[in-house]
C-alpha cells in the first residue's frame, strides 16, 4: 500500500521535474523509483511461494489421517502408508515406516510403533471403547544428534 503511493507520488514528481528541465533530477528519482520498484518485486515473489507453499502443507495436511499412532494418507481413494507420526510433526515429511513382525518402524528417527489390530484405519474398532484404549504409546527412540 505504502510502497505504490510512493511510486504514484513519485512518479508524478519525476514529470513535474521533467517539465522544469531538472533531467539529473528526475533522472535520480526515476531510478530509485526502479529499486523500490525491484524491491516490491522481489517481496511479491517470496509472498507468492511462500502462499503456494502453505497450500501445499493444507492440501496434505487434509489427506493425511491419524490412526492414534500413525499417518497414513489417502490418496485418490488409494491408502498409502503407514508414515512416522515424530518426523511428520517435527519436520512434515512424510517418512515411510518399515514393517516388521510386531512393529513398523521408522528409518529416518528409528522410531518404533508397536502393531496393533486397532491401530490399523483397514480394520477399524468395532466400539467407540475400543478406540479409546487404541492410544498406545509409540515407543520412541531419540534420534541421534550427529
Ligand atoms: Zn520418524
Amino acid at each position: 500500500m505504502f510502497s505504490s503511493m510512493y511510486q504514484a507520488t513519485g512518479f508524478k514528481r519525476a514529470i513535474i521535474l521533467c517539465q522544469e528541465g531538472k533531467v539529473e533530477e528526475a533522472e535520480a528519482l526515476l531510478k530509485s523509483l526502479q529499486d523500490e520498484f525491484l524491491a516490491v518485486c522481489e517481496e511479491n515473489e517470496a509472498l507468492k511461494n511462500q502462499l503456494s507453499e502453505v497450500a501445499d502443507v493444507l492440501d496434505l495436511a487434509e489427506k493425511v489421517q491419524f490412526d492414534g499412532q500413525k499417518y497414513w494418507l489417502m490418496d485418490a481413494g488409494e491408502q498409502k502408508g503407514p508414515f512416522c507420526q515424530v518426523c511428520y510433526d517435527r519436520d512434515g515429511l512424510l517418512v515411510h515406516l518399515q514393517e516388521h513382525d510386531n512393529h513398523w518402524e521408522c528409518q529416518s528417527c528409528h522410531g518404533l510403533y508397536l502393531r496393533t489390530q486397532e491401530a490399523d484405519p483397514m480394520r477399524k474398532p468395532k466400539s467407540n471403547v475400543r478406540s479409546t484404549l487404541k492410544k498406545t504409546i509409540p515407543l520412541f527412540l531419540e534420534r541421534e544428534m550427529g
